[in-house]
């Protein structure tokens, strides 16, 4: 462990803990399409998932940059930060916009492990990344929402108890800006479940519990509301720097633990009567990989340092998330090959750890869409969609 790495305690105390969880443990849970509950358990009474919770709630009142190390370390270790991140994103909702009475009601309980925060319903199945253009509308009768729609690839319900929910609360056709007349609503999922809200799980390529969730009149509390009616699309988009952080440090925990085991591998193989690691054709394609990825985690610390310091850092989330995701999926594609049939072999876990990764590149925001912001937003260039 480097001492000089000014996060060298929460590494050396996530790895204590994730050494309790080894590759079986993963392997197991993915065969089984299981949910890693004992280790989420672990994480949450070792306090690591209400790191971003400010002291006075309960939590530990760290930044974005030792959020990140405490995913990072998690995807390191072989394990996937996917089945606990919602959490530390939503979380940031919750505390950015809430109200105090909402901040003193959940954030406690949540920090105690009481209660999970893990679920957010943004996407739509008839909208996909035209969120502006969502269907699912909460209409406000005598001191409640009724909320009707659908949602697709909302991950975690089933392992939380709470979720936010963006919602029309004025017609398209109604607002001068698209982007106005949302709203975020907490919901409290076991009560939804009883009282308007269906969860159809959706099995996938990655062991991520994800659902359609369909709304038939489901009645949700006023006081239920995050910030102010019609300002829901912005808060979450506020949201989503933080998440585009946190995953892009997943990506360098996968990275790094691919490039461990080809490393390792390598120098092991013997073909030819010598390691395969000896061979240029092998070697260059592993340090280019651990390259880019070195170069993507200088974004991603740049980024975090950011958002940390309050500064405008969209541009910066974005490209770390781009980066780093991309810098993950070659390390996938270098470790698998060069393990040769093995890789595929469920019992080395590259396999596993490969359809993880691959999932960055689409959720929770395609490639294509970080490359449009950054040609509008930063390059000035016209807008597209
Ligand atoms: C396992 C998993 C978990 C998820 N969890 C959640 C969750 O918890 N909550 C939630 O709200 N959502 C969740 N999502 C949804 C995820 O955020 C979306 O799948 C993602 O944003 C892409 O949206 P889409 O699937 O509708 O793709 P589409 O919008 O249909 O896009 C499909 C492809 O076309 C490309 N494309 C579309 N428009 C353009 C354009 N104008 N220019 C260039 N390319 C374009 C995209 O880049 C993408 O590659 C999850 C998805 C998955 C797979």
């Amino acid at each position: 462990m480097d001492k000089t790495d000014p996060y060298h305690d929460i590494r050396d105390a996530v790895r204590d803990l994730c050494t309790q969880f080894p590759d079986e443990y993963h392997r197991k849970v993915d065969a089984e399409r299981g949910y890693p509950e004992a280790f989420v358990d672990a994480l949450t009474q070792a306090g690591w998932l209400a790191a971003l919770i400010p002291q006075e709630y309960g939590g530990s009142g760290l930044g974005l940059a030792e959020a990140s190390v405490i995913m990072e370390e998690i995807n390191r270790s072989g394990g996937n930060s996917g089945a606990c991140h919602g959490q530390m994103y939503n979380m940031g909702t919750l505390l950015r916009h809430g109200s105090k009475a909402q901040k003193e009601l959940y954030l406690p309980k949540i920090a105690s492990g009481e209660w999970r925060l893990q679920s957010m319903g943004v996407t739509e199945p008839s909208t996909g990344t035209d969120t502006t253009k969502i269907k699912t509308t909460a209409v406000r009768r005598d001191g409640r929402y009724v909320v009707n729609g659908q949602k697709v690839w909302i991950s975690r319900v089933q392992h939380s108890d709470f979720m936010i929910l963006l919602a029309r609360t004025t017609p398209l056709a109604e607002v001068t800006k698209k982007s106005e007349g949302m709203s975020i609503f907490m919901v409290d999922l076991r009560q939804a479940e009883k009282s308007g809200m269906t969860v159809r799980p959706i099995p996938n390529m990655v062991n991520h519990e994800t659902n359609e969730l369909f709304f038939e009149n489901l009645e949700i509390p006023a006081q239920n509301l995050i910030g102010e009616e019609g300002k829901g699309f912005r808060y979450i988009l506020d949201g989503l720097n933080a998440e585009r952080m946190l995953i892009a440090a997943e990506c360098i925990g996968d990275g790094y633990w691919f490039i461990d085991r080809v490393t390792r591998y390598v120098k092991d193989r013997v073909v030819f009567g010598r390691p395969t690691g000896q061979n240029q054709g092998v070697q260059f394609p592993i340090a280019e990989s651990f390259i880019e990825l070195e170069a993507a985690n200088l974004m991603r610390w740049k980024a975090c340092a950011l958002f940390d310091a309050h500064q405008p850092c969209g541009a910066e989330a974005n490209m770390a998330k781009y980066l780093a995701a991309k810098a993950s999926w070659e390390a996938a594609n270098v470790c698998l090959q060069m393990h040769g049939g093995f890789g595929f072999a469920c019992e080395y876990d590259i396999e596993r750890k490969f359809r993880e990764t691959r999932l960055y590149q689409v959720a929770p925001i395609s490639t294509n869409l970080i490359l449009s912001h950054v040609a509008e937003h930063v390059l000035g260039l016209p807008r597209s969609f």
